[in-house]
């Protein structure tokens, strides 16, 4: 289109200002006042100018937009003043899926939220005495009934398990050198490199081994007065498998006694919760590691814990107050909300009460409970009158994960609802899927979309029928 042609149709678009003197915008500012309006319908027509000069938009299109200007303006409106952050259907089978929130918080977890942040709370304050008190009493009682060990254990928490790294880093290393093996020198997703955080934490890196076999004669190598602690890190999202070898755990702790140097260990995904039970072998506990005589470990209070977002620090009584010493710490505290939300989560573990934790219970579904509410789905979504003639939902075995950075190669056995349509592809599906109001997040394997419901929970099934029925044909 010609240059001259062009600013024809721009000439069409009426100003701001006109556009604000209309009854109907006058309505909508009534409700939702100047600012928001005026704004909604520079976007608008910021839009359109943007199309006008790429070329989308001739005469007539323009024409059809501009006779829907309002409703666009309206929508636009209804858009800027709606959450943007909002709830969806986890069809994945990922358990603790990064993207999307990692593990949702038990009903307990919210109630106490809502009690303690609605309201004042005793938060740095004793109630009996008077006086100023600790925010991280109110959990690091629970942590010590949890982690009963042979040994007094002390716990801090700060805002992720990338705070709780740096902190226990920079307090316990900086200046002196932190052994690693070449093995452990992970990335977890986001950009967390341990070599960055070392440096962060003004402590030297001191690599050992190769990438596949670290002996423990190598750390003992490695050792001189500047060592401050060794470091074992978990390899959360990926194995190494083959010509590999890797001390164990019994050896650090032997080797760290005998040359008097802390041992810590970054777990990531820190279990309160013995895994073995629903089948998940190879990840280690938080109990494991500090029955084994780690000094420091550090852990995600929103992976296998099942909590709210945080990073937790437990282990020896004098190493963690070195670290609630560090002004670090101060400018790592987390607050009232997530307090709350993990002295519930807490109180499950200790009450035993495993299902009130959402990612346990997920984790605790069997196969048959999940085949169970499948059939059950696809039995609604094929009596459904809306259903689509061409659409074929079927049971089908296969595998969920956990994620998060936790247990690479655990897959827990599941049944899946397999969806295909004869006329639309699966990254079709799936795009429709995701349009759904919720939203729902499935996966695309082999040209199916896959849901599996070990991570819906039941009150959302009704919605999984009514986004399958409402497919469109
Ligand atoms: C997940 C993970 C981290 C980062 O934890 P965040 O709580 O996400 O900050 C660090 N180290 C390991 C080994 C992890 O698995």
């Amino acid at each position: 289109m010609s240059a001259i042609n062009k600013a024809a149709l721009f000439q069409k678009l009426p100003s701001t200002d006109e556009l604000l003197r209309q009854p109907d915008m006058k309505v909508l500012m009534e409700r939702d006042g100047h600012a928001a309006v005026s704004e909604s319908i520079r976007v608008v027509l910021a839009r359109l100018r943007q199309e006008i000069g790429s070329g989308q938009l001739n005469d007539q299109s323009l024409d059809l937009a501009l006779g829907g200007l309002s409703a666009a303006i309206e929508r636009q409106l209804r858009q800027s003043l709606s959450y943007s952050l909002r709830p969806l259907i986890n069809a994945t089978g990922v358990i603790l899926h990064t993207n999307l929130g990692r593990a949702p918080l038990a009903g307990a977890a919210l109630d106490h939220v809502r009690a303690t942040a609605s309201a004042y709370s005793n938060l740095e304050f004793d109630v009996l005495s008077g006086e100023r008190g600790k925010r991280d009493f109110h959990v690091d009682r629970l942590f010590q009934k949890l982690l009963d060990s042979d040994r007094a254990v002390s716990t801090i928490v700060v805002n992720n398990n990338a705070a709780a790294v740096l902190l226990a880093l920079n307090s316990l290393a900086e200046g002196g050198e932190v052994i690693v093996s070449r093995g452990e020198l992970v990335e977890i997703g986001g950009s967390f490199r341990i070599p960055d955080v070392m440096s962060k934490s003004n402590a030297t890196l001191r690599e050992v081994g190769a990438t596949n076999r670290t002996r423990i004669a190598d750390y003992e190598g490695a050792i001189n007065d500047r060592t401050r602690i060794l470091l074992r890190v978990h390899r959360s999202n990926f194995e190494i498998t083959g010509f590999t070898e890797q001390p164990s755990l019994d050896e650090l702790v032997a080797l760290a006694r005998r040359r008097n140097i802390p041992l810590m260990e970054d777990l990531g995904s820190g279990a309160l919760f013995d895994l073995r039970s629903v089948g998940v072998n190879g990840e280690p506990g938080v109990l494991d590691s500090l029955h084994a005589g780690v000094d420091i470990v550090t852990y995600s209070g929103d992976k296998l814990l099942g909590g709210p977002q945080a990073g937790l620090i437990s282990g020896r009584v004098d190493l963690v107050a070195r670290m609630r010493s560090n002004s670090l710490f101060r400018a790592l505290r987390v607050d009232k909300l997530t307090y709350a939300a993990l002295e519930a989560t807490l109180l499950a573990y200790v009450k035993r009460d495993h299902d009130a934790v959402p990612v346990l219970r997920m984790m605790r579904l069997s196969k048959d409970e999940i085949a169970e509410r499948a059939q059950r789905i696809i039995s609604q979504v094929e009596s459904a009158a809306t259903k689509p003639a061409r659409l074929n939902v079927e049971l089908v075995d296969g595998e969920s994960v956990i994620g998060g950075g936790a247990a690479p190669s655990a897959a827990l056995p599941t049944c899946l609802i397999a969806t295909t349509h004869a006329d639309l592809s699966a990254d079709e599906l799936n795009t429709r899927l995701r349009a759904h109001l919720p939203p729902v997040i499935a996966r695309v394997e082999e040209g199916r979309v896959l849901l599996d419901l070990r991570t819906v929970f039941p009150e959302q099934d009704a919605n999984l029928v009514e986004a399958l029925a409402s497919l469109k044909n």
